[in-house]
This record gives structure tokens, sequence and C-alpha cells, in this order.
């Protein structure tokens, strides 16, 4: 059954689902809620100032609206609750007026102030709401609303059947689980916070049992192989070495050795390194594509983003130079014809090494003996690519690098069918980077010391979280603060705006400008949280700094102190100033994983990643680690008995299956 012929989706959301990824039916019947809004109607004796409470009323007089300015109203009326007249205000809902006649009967969601005796609504319904309601709510997006989704969903609910349930029977009968077609139904429509724990429970285990039967699979596949035996003359890799521009670090020497004797040994390597933002990774991973390009095989690079695989081909291609070894970039935005050129290139084994995109592992990319392959900032790809890639050349080593946003523990489960090698201290002369949190008020200071940058000639990287202006928010959005910033500065500063609904082209001219040093300021959203590099940057200034992971934030002020000069970073923001004060503390990036991950709140802990290892749906790795360390053991157990036979699970595996 398609999507289209669910009642209700037609052509035009259809397409705004799909920008949910959201395709069929499956994926629709598991884009679960991101939370539950529990509402339970009390009286209004049992109110207390500070908690939010669901209320009972009856209108008593005509609405009135109040326009404060653009997209700000205040809307108020007189209510009836528990024979005592109060005054109910709500903002931003002018459009509720029509609805809200004298007499009607509703339900107010808020905040009840007994002095003022005003309640302050943040939600009105349209009824009296007389038992307790649990109400999902999803991630919406413009155009597309909780209601909708919901109504989506239940036209779908009557063809959950068709949905493949990955539990197998015997664990399915061990731990009583709920079917999976009643847990859905609850999932989307619960009654009582009991049946929700309960079906929840069942789709946290299926999803890990999922994602550890993969990684399962992975490890027993890849340990049942013998890769290929590399020689590669290691005077020649000397010689290299020896032209470095800089001395590696002990971590950075023991991670290369690690990866050559990897690379020279019948083993197939399948190796994480894992170390901090400015550890220094790529380098280890360079020189590991120089020794197989001296045994005489291909290396290919990829990274999450064009931005960063354009570094690594700049870098790589500076650190080679002298030697006979031909790289190679391609992107997405290349023209056909040039891709064409390198593809060709590519089979007949003139280029060496191709850095890129996930464009990497499109279908007509062949090499001529593919070797070893690298993913930069592993945490961004999910589980299903990490064989992809490898599929590309005959049984190639292969090398991951993370900077660890999860601390050790889950990452080595998560990551338990590779060897680790980690890089724990930085390069010398790295400084730490000065960071304050400071609040929105402060921000004059905060330009004051930009300004003084400025003129010393360095330059300055602007972050907000959001591209447009957000109209349920109030955050920061670049295009806002590029105003603010050019009226702050009079114009005579060279700002520019970067994010990642800009064309590739442009982007990459932007980034080139502010590379020569013509933009000083480069107000940007996160797509520079990985790999920019520009070493005359020294200050870094982040807006609404509680909407990020501190693992991210750490990740984006790693964008400064590239060189000697002093680096700073300001947080700005006016909540969850005790969580951002871990980064005034520390630059340990280990540390602050661990903080981070103590202390956010769960659900949100991986931020809103839409891809990448840790995107699990319902599951929360922290949280639910208990029941991921029983997934991965069931999981194994059921690999061992090789149960594997049931076609739904060969259809599972082969979509990480690279081996076969
Ligand atoms: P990451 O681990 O975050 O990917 P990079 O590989 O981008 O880090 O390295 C960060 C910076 O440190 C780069 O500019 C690189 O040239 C520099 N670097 C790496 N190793 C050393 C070293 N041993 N000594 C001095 N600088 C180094
Ligand atoms: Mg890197």
């Amino acid at each position: 059954m398609e999507l289209q012929e669910i009642k209700g989706i037609g052509p035009k959301s259809l397409e705004l689902l799909n920008k949910l990824n959201i395709y069929n039916i499956e994926d629709l019947l598991t884009y679960y809620p991101y939370r539950y809004n529990v509402y339970k109607p009390v009286s209004l004796q049992e109110v207390s100032d500070i908690e939010v409470a669901t209320i009972n009323a009856t209108i008593e007089s005509n609405p009135r609206i109040f326009y404060m300015r653009r997209n700000f109203n205040r809307l108020s009326f007189k209510a009836l609750v528990n024979d005592l007249l109060v005054n109910v205000v709500i903002f931003n809902r002018a459009y509720l007026y029509k609805n809200l006649d004298v007499g009607k009967e509703i339900c107010l969601v808020g905040k009840y102030n007994k002095e003022k005796n005003t309640f302050v609504a943040s939600e009105i319904k349209l009824s009296w709401l007389l038992e307790p309601k649990i109400e999902p709510v999803y991630h919406a997006i413009k155009g597309i609303k909780n209601n909708q989704i919901s109504s989506y969903i239940e036209n779908a609910l009557p063809f959950s059947q068709e949905i493949v349930d990955y539990i197998p029977e015997i664990y399915q009968d061990k731990y009583q689980f709920l079917e999976k077609k009643k847990a859905l139904s609850i999932l989307h429509k619960p009654h009582n916070s009991q049946e929700l724990k309960q079906a929840r429970l069942r789709s946290i285990y299926e999803e890990f049992f999922i994602f550890m039967l993969k990684i399962n699979y992975l490890k027993i596949k890849n340990d049942q192989i013998t890769g290929i035996q590399k020689q590669f003359d290691e005077e020649k890799l000397e010689a290299f070495l020896a032209s470095l521009p800089f001395e590696l670090t002990s971590d950075q020497t023991k991670a290369v050795q690690e990866c050559l004797k990897d690379l020279k040994s019948s083993k197939r390597m399948n190796r994480l390194i894992e170390g901090d933002v400015g550890s220094g990774k790529t380098i280890v991973a360079t020189i590991a594509m120089v020794a197989n390009t001296f045994s005489g095989y291909q290396s290919a690079l990829m990274a999450p983003t064009e931005i960063l695989a354009t570094q690594h081909y700049e870098t790589i291609c500076k650190l080679v130079k002298d030697f006979d070894i031909h790289v190679a970039l391609l992107t997405g935005s290349l023209k056909k014809k040039e891709r064409n050129e390198i593809l060709e290139k590519l089979k007949n084994g003139e280029i060496d090494i191709l850095v890129g995109t996930h464009a990497l592992i499109s279908e007509d990319v062949t090499f001529k003996n593919l070797g070893l392959v690298i993913t930069d900032e592993q945490h961004r790809f999910g589980v299903n690519q990490r064989g992809n890639l490898q599929n590309k050349g005959n049984l190639p080593d292969t090398i991951y690098m993370s900077a660890t946003p999860i601390p050790r523990t889950y990452a080595l489960t998560i990551y338990q069918d590779m060897d680790a090698s980690l890089i724990k201290t930085k390069p010398m002369g790295r400084k730490e980077i000065k960071t304050y949190v400071k609040k929105e008020s402060e921000l004059k200071s905060v330009l004051q010391s930009i300004l003084e940058e400025i003129k010393l000639g360095h330059q300055i990287y602007v972050v907000a979280p959001s591209i447009m202006e957000n109209e349920e928010r109030n955050v920061h959005d670049v295009n806002n603060l590029k105003t603010s910033f050019d009226t702050a500065f009079q114009n005579k500063v060279k700002i520019e705006v970067l994010h990642g609904k800009i064309k590739a082209k442009e982007k990459e001219e932007i980034i080139n400008r502010f590379k020569t040093g013509e933009t000083k300021i480069l107000i940007a959203t996160t797509v520079i949280e990985v790999g920019v590099d520009v070493k005359n940057a020294t200050t870094i200034v982040i807006f609404n700094a509680e909407m990020f992971g501190l693992a991210t934030l750490h990740q984006l002020r790693g964008r400064v102190g590239r060189n000697d000069l002093e680096a700073t970073c300001f947080l700005i923001s006016d909540y969850d100033v005790e969580r951002l004060k871990v980064l005034e503390e520390s630059n340990d990036g280990f540390y602050i994983s661990e903080q981070d991950f103590l202390m956010r709140r769960e659900g949100d802990l991986f931020g809103t990643r839409q891809s990448g290892d840790m995107s699990f749906k319902v599951a929360d790795l922290k949280r639910d680690f208990k029941i991921l360390l029983q997934a991965k053991e069931d999981s194994k157990a059921f690999l061992k008995n090789s149960q594997i036979v049931e076609s739904k699970y060969q259809i599972l595996l082969k979509s990480i299956q690279n081996i076969d």
C-alpha cells in the first residue's frame, strides 16, 4: 500500500511528508511523537502559581485583541471557572477570536496567577476536557501541522499489519512484549501512561535489536574475512613522513603505527580513530592513504559535507605535492564533464586518492583497485553506510574517524565491531580556547572585543541556530544577525552569511573570501561545525547557545584557536547557564561529552540530527542503555544460532551487506 492511498494524503502533503523523510506507511507509522502532552483537568483551588494546569472554563465576555507589534498580539477575555470570574490572557492566538463566543465551553492550559486573578494560557481547547488525556506531539514543519500528522497516522494505522516486526519470537515471548501492531497504535493514541510505557519499551527494544543485529553481523563477517596484505616501500614512506610540516604527537604516531600494521596484515582493517576536535586526525588518515598508494592501491576519503571534503582535498594536495600521488575531489556540485573525467581516471587507476562527499558511493563510481576507505566524522553517517563504500573495492581496509560525541562506554557498544585508536593529546602549542558565557544584555562588550580583534587583523565566526526568522521560538537567525551586525559596525566591516541552503558554488566563494581574509565576519549556521579551517579566525560567538549540545558547542569553538593566537569563544544565552559553564571550565572533549551526556535532558541527547549512528527514533542511548545491552546480547545469540534464514532479516542485513 502506497502512502498516497491513505485518506487525506494528496500530492502536496506527500511532498511535505517526504521532507520529513516519510516515504511509505512504515516511515509514517514509525514517525513517533517526540513528546506527549498530558492534560488532567483540575479545579482552580488545586492550582499552584508555578505549575502548568488544565482547567475547564466558560467564556463570560467577548475577547479583545491587542496588537503589540508585528507577530505579537494579545487576546484577553473573562471566563467563569468553578464559579469564579477569572481574567484569561493568551499571546499570539488572535486567530482564535472567531471561536471564542460568550457562553462557549473551553479548556485552558497554562498558569494561574492568584494575586492578579489572571490565567495566562499557553493553549486553549475549544471544548471541555472531562477525562485526562494524553496527546502526542510530533515534530512538524511549515505547511504540515501536528494534528494533520496525527490524522494521517490515524488513517494509516489500520494498515499497520503490513509492517515487519523484527523482534524474534523467542524474545517476544521471553519479554512478553506487546504485539507490534498494538504498540504502534498505542504510541500514536495512548489511553494511559501505563500502556504507553509498555509500547515504548517494545519499540525501544526493537530499534536497538535491529541496530545491534547489524553491528554484530558486521563484526562476524569482518572477522571471517581475510583482507589484502599490503606491501610498500618503507623508505619511501619514511621520506613522506620526513616531509611533513610538523612532528606527529605520540598519540598520532601510535595511531599511524596501528593503521600501518593493519594495512600490512592479512586481517582486514576496520579501525575507528577517535580524537577530539583539533587532535589531528586528518594527518593520520593521510599517512595511511599514502602508504596505501605506495602499495599500489587506491584510497577514498568520504566527508559529511562538501565544505569539509574540499578542505581535506586541499590539505592532502599540499601534503603530497612532492610525491607522485594523484588526488581528486568528487562532490555533488561537479559539472557533468568534470565528473566524467574523474570517473574515467578513477577506473583507469590514474587517481590514487579520491576525496568527496557521499557522492563517492553513487553507483557509477568505480575504482580500479580500491584498497582503503576512510570516513571522516563517522558519527554523522548511519550504520547502513558503513558497508556501502567498502562495497566499492575488493575487501578494502577501512578507517573511521570520529570526534567522540559520546562517552567511551557507549561508543564501545555502538562501535564494537571496530578496533579503536585513541588520540588523546592535542598538538603542542595549541592554546586553550578562552570561553565565556554571556547574557544577551552583555552583547555590547562582546561586540567591543570583536571590534578589537578585527582591528588586529583577525577574523570572527558568528553562529546562529536558524536560517530564517522563527515564528514559534524567539531565536536568532543568520539573516537577522547580519542586519544587526551591519548596523553595529556601521557597514564598515565586511560581513557574509553562510548556511546550508546556499548553493554549493556560492558557498565555496563565501568560504574562500573568508579564507583570504577579505570577509572579516562570517555569520553561519552549524554548517561550519565540522572541519572549516581558517587559522586567522580568533573569536567565535555562538547565539542561543542553549539550543546546542555541549559536544556540538565544543566542536564549533574548535573552529578557532588553530594557531598560536589567543582564541576566544562567547556563548550567548539567557538560559541553561550552568550547563554551558562546563565549556568555560574545560577544553577536554572527552570530559565535555561525558558531561553533556549526564546533563542533557533525555530525548534531545543528540540534538536534532536527522541521520547518523545515534539517530534512534524512540530509543535513547543514555536512558535506555540497559535495554541496549540486552538487545546486544540477544542479537548476538540470535545470529549465533543462525536463524537468519527468515527473509525479513536477510533484507534487513542486505542494507548493510557489503561483504558477501
Ligand atoms: P581533527 O582531528 O579535528 O580532524 P585536524 O586533522 O583538522 O583535526 O587538525 C587540526 C589542525 O592541527 C590542522 O591545522 C593540522 O594541520 C594541525 N596539526 C595536526 N597534527 C599536528 C601536529 N602534530 N603538530 C602541529 N599541528 C598539527
Ligand atoms: Mg577532522
